[in-house]
């Protein structure tokens, strides 16, 4: 049995948001050094602020300032920072009650080590040198001495949440880092791929032929041993025409993405079909792989020549 391969999966993508005129206020707020809540109509304040008062669901917007230090009401020792988090030390993920709120946020916390944290200790807002609207903007929090000697208590101050130039949305990066292992069956499929032989996996109770295979049939929860080559030929079974180009895919729009039935196989593939008019690509049309040179899977499929498959012979995979 060969080793079974994995590789680093990485899914990534920019997550674009309207703030709203809260969340706005807020990240305007810290761009500006100053930390705002929302004040609910039983008086309590909520920082970070929400739009609606959770307990009643009534819209809130009476935006109110509160001090950039507070107490740490619970905290948990982060050894090991990861990839993009506020600080490449280890910190203390602490939930921070800022003094004037009723509620606590969640930050980094500088301390040398988590002897140095515990609930109850003061804290201050640690501003970041570049400040653009952001909760970033808070680099973290830092231990305080509020005692008399320490300087004594932060000012309260009074602001109105009325800012020039205020922001209105933010560009959230959204990344997950997998390894990821396709496991046997695909495992093998890849590696006859490397060869251009498409293989898949029979079913030994339903004779149905997986291609790529995924080591079982769903339909009768067997595994499937037996391997089988199929196509290279193939059937496009449904097709989409694709009009909105791809970051980072070098191909001209509009383009064709069709699920293919290889000759043989009971499960269709997907793959992009060339060398046709967008515009004339159909339901039975007979396909072939095209390979470009070093590459792991076809780069397309492009018409045969051969007559239309009948639509009895693909309408169970369409
Ligand atoms: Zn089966």
């Amino acid at each position: 049995m060969p080793e079974v391969l994995k590789a680093p999966l990485v899914v990534e993508f920019p997550f674009t948001r309207s703030l709203g005129p809260v969340q706005g206020a807020f990240l305007t707020g810290l761009r500006e050094r100053v930390v705002l809540g929302v004040r609910t109509s039983d008086g309590r304040t909520l920082v970070p602020p929400v739009e609606y008062d959770p307990v009643t669901a009534e819209e809130i917007r009476d935006l109110v300032e509160v001090a950039p230090t507070g107490t740490v009401t619970t905290w948990a020792w982060n050894h090991a920072p990861r990839r993009d988090q506020p600080l490449d030390t280890p910190f203390a993920w602490a939930l921070v009650r800022l003094d004037g709120a009723d509620t606590a946020l969640l930050h980094a916390l500088d301390a040398p080590g988590p002897d140095a944290v515990h609930t109850g200790m003061r804290v201050r807002v640690r501003w970041a040198e570049e400040r653009v609207g952001a909760i970033t903007d808070i680099a973290c929090f830092e231990p305080y001495d509020d005692s008399p000697n320490g300087g004594g208590p932060a000012e309260p101050a009074h602001h109105t949440g009325e800012f020039e130039d205020p922001v209105t949305g933010i560009v959230a990066p959204a990344r997950l880092d997998y390894t990821y292992s396709p496991g046997r069956a695909q495992t093998a499929y890849i590696n006859a791929l490397a060869d251009r032989r498409n293989v898949g996996e029979r079913c030994p109770s339903c004779r149905k032929v997986y291609v790529p295979p995924r080591g079982a049939c769903p339909t009768c929860g067997v595994a499937t041993l037996e391997q089988v080559e199929v196509g290279p030929r193939g059937t496009v079974t449904t097709f989409c025409i694709v009009n909105i180009k791809a970051k980072n895919l070098d191909i001209e729009v509009p383009y064709v993405y069709a699920h293919i039935a290889l000759d043989g196989a009971d499960l269709a593939l997907h793959g992009r079909i060339g060398g046709i008019p967008y515009d004339q690509v159909r339901m039975g049309l007979r396909v072939e792989p095209v390979w470009t040179e070093g590459a792991r899977y076809p780069d397309h499929y492009r018409p045969t020549g051969e007559p239309d498959a009948d639509y009895d012979t693909y309408k169970e995979l369409v």
